[in-house]
C-alpha cells in the first residue's frame, strides 16, 4: 500500500461497522446493525434496510467492539 492514494470520498462502509438503522418512514431508531442487514419497523411495518434507511446528520458507524458503545 503505498501513500499515494487519494479518496476524498470515502464515504462507503468499512467491513464489520455497523451503522444505526432508522425507519424512513416513521423516523423510528430501530438499531445498530451490519448495513446489509434488513429489520423490520416494529411500529409501521416498513422493511428498513441500510440503502433506504435514513441517516442522520452525523451518521456514524460504530466497529462491531462493543467498547465504542462507551461514546454515548
Ligand atoms: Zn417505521
Amino acid at each position: 500500500m503505498k501513500k499515494k492514494q487519494h479518496k476524498p470520498e470515502e464515504t462507503s462502509v468499512l467491513p464489520g461497522m455497523q451503522v444505526e438503522f432508522i425507519c424512513p418512514k416513521c423516523g423510528r431508531r430501530l438499531a445498530w446493525a451490519l448495513p446489509d442487514t434488513e429489520m423490520r419497523c416494529p411500529a409501521c411495518g416498513y422493511w428498513v434496510t441500510g440503502k433506504n434507511r435514513k441517516k442522520t446528520e452525523n451518521d456514524l458507524m460504530l466497529p462491531l467492539d462493543d467498547d465504542q458503545l462507551i461514546l454515548f
